[in-house]
């Protein structure tokens, strides 16, 4: 893989030193198009950014492996769990909604949604979501706690790795590849849950009888999990994930990241004698931010793609500075204009209202208000007209004309229900249902029943008379045919509510001067 942390930029050389400039152009050209992975040895770190890591990883993992478990009462014919995505029925269930294929807009504005409160969010706090809640972190975390309690702090990692070979070695890299894949099927085996319902496919996946898809995505979910947390680690988020590339996009010099500050680190220098140079900045180069680093870089030399903002540098700094007489804090969650207006002696005050969080904040105001008002207003019903295409029309000895339709009618409860067809547009129509036993006309409706939970296709014949067609104003020729506007519609007869389709009768072009 490339090297992305060239950390020559090339507003540094903007100003056109010469000489900086062929040695910004030297060590680029120096730098190979492929560089081995330098394993990274996170050490352990205790205060609160890890406190809250931690709380988060358990809040994160929690939800992810309880979830499908969560049980929701929709009545009969539905399936009670609250959180389903039923492929095969092709619904998706949330709580209380559910969303059909035709209303598969609501998830791509739950994921808009998710975008722009992402876009929100980095623009305020910066990385958090990197630093804290993207399931790489969650899951990387999850397997260095592990691989920690089983190989020992950093430096014990270190020796193991540099160590020949040996049984002690072997049986400890046994156990931890095992622990990880343990958790990764576990975590492949929670994926599978959200699609069908938990105790049952639970019970399935453990008698081997459930179906080969299942255990596919088991396995394919085991093996990235295995793969990216133990092994890519921070490799995903520095060369696979395009999240770093574009959020400096959404950051600004009054976003929250975090910083070194260098105005009073530098110059750095070590203790000598266990005391500190006073000439010296605060930093005696301990090397401790780096060594907790989990994407192991050196926050000193500034903002960088790799930084993931999860502030365990700000925890390491803070074990530091207090054994040094110093003020906490010398790595902080802060802004690139506070700091500037520290170096120089003031102080900025943190506005996290300014013109890109109001954009960001009123665009996600948006889009969640045109969520909640579809799902507010949103049928339970709804129908779906197709004109028979051969024949168009059907010329009865009477001298009345007959068109056929296909009507599907969506029931989106879970009870049967009995709906009422009408046509509008006809002051003088018969319809009728194939199968049925009963005929429709403007003053009694058809009445159609549909099962819950699902879509009923009827065919209907609709005639009606010349006369009844030359009474509509909006009939309009084709050809040799004329075709009349009209409407289905569906209501339901115990909710009251109503929907209609827009379709056409077609008749022969005299047939409306004939009665
Ligand atoms: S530099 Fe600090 S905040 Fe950035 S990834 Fe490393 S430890 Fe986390
Ligand atoms: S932990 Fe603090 S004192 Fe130590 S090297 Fe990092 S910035 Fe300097």
């Amino acid at each position: 893989m490339g090297a992305p942390g060239n950390k020559i930029a090339v507003h540094d050389v903007a100003a056109g030193d010469a000489e900086t400039v062929a040695s910004v152009r030297s060590q680029r050209e120096a730098t190979p198009l492929y560089v081995s992975r330098i394993k990274v040895h996170p050490a352990r770190i205790a205060g609160t950014f890890r406190r809250i890591k931690w709380a988060i990883l358990a809040l994160c993992l929690t939800v992810y492996y309880v979830a499908p478990w969560l049980r929701w009462d929709r009545g009969p014919n539905a399936p009670h769990q609250a959180l389903l995505i039923d492929l095969p029925g092709r619904r998706a269930y949330f709580f209380w909604l559910e969303i059909w294929p035709q209303e598969i807009y609501y998830l791509t504005g739950l994921l808009i949604l998710a975008a722009i409160g992402l876009f929100l969010v980095t623009s305020l706090l910066g990385r958090v979501w990197c630093g804290y809640a993207c399931p790489q972190t969650v899951w990387t975390d999850l397997f260095m706690q592990v691989e920690r309690l089983i190989e020992g702090d950093r430096n014990a990692r270190i020796r193991l790795d540099r160590a020949p070979p040996s049984l002690s070695k072997l049986a400890k890299r046994a156990a931890k590849h095992s622990a990880w894949l343990v958790i990764a099927a576990a975590t492949g085996g929670a994926w599978v849950l959200y699609f069908q319902d938990a105790p049952t496919a639970l019970g399935r996946i453990f008698s081997g009888q459930a179906a080969v898809g299942t255990y596919f995505f088991i396995g394919l979910f085991t093996a990235t999990t295995y793969t990216l947390a133990g092994w890519a680690r921070e490799q995903v988020c520095t060369y696979m994930c395009p999240w770093p590339r574009f959020q400096s996009a959404m950051l600004d010099d009054e976003s929250l990241i975090v910083t070194y500050e260098a105005w009073r680190g530098e110059p750095r220098g070590k203790l000598k004698g266990g005391t500190k140079d006073e000439k010296l900045g605060d930093c005696i180069d301990c090397m401790k931010c780096v060594a907790v680093c989990p994407t192991g870089i050196d926050i000193r030399d500034g903002q960088q793609l790799e930084c993931i903002g999860c502030g365990l540098c700000i925890d390491a700094c803070n074990t530091v500075m207090p054994m040094i007489g110093r003020p906490n804090n010398l790595i902080a969650f802060d802004t690139l204009a506070n700091q500037a207006a520290e170096a120089a002696g003031g102080k900025a005050v943190y506005r996290p209202i300014r013109s890109r969080t109001i954009i960001y904040a009123a665009v996600l105001l948006l889009v969640a208000g045109i969520m909640v008002a579809g799902l507010a207003t949103r049928s339970q019903i709804g129908v779906d007209v197709l004109h028979e295409r051969s024949p168009l029309f059907v010329l009865l000895s009477g001298g009345n004309i007959r068109n056929g339709y296909t009507v599907r009618i969506l029931n989106k409860s879970h009870v049967t229900k009995s709906f009422d067809l009408r046509i509008d547009g006809l002051d003088d129509y018969a319809v009728t249902a194939v199968g049925a036993d009963q005929t429709g006309d403007k003053t009694h409706p058809l009445v159609l029943e549909t099962p819950p939970d699902g879509v009923e296709t009827f065919r209907i014949y609709v005639t009606t008379s010349g006369a009844a067609l030359a009474r509509n104003k909006e009939k309009k020729m084709e050809g040799q045919m004329q075709e009349t506007p009209i409407a289905f519609g569906v209501a339901d007869h115990g909710a009251g509510e109503s929907v209609s389709h827009g379709s056409f009768f077609i008749a022969p072009a005299l047939a409306s001067e004939e009665h």
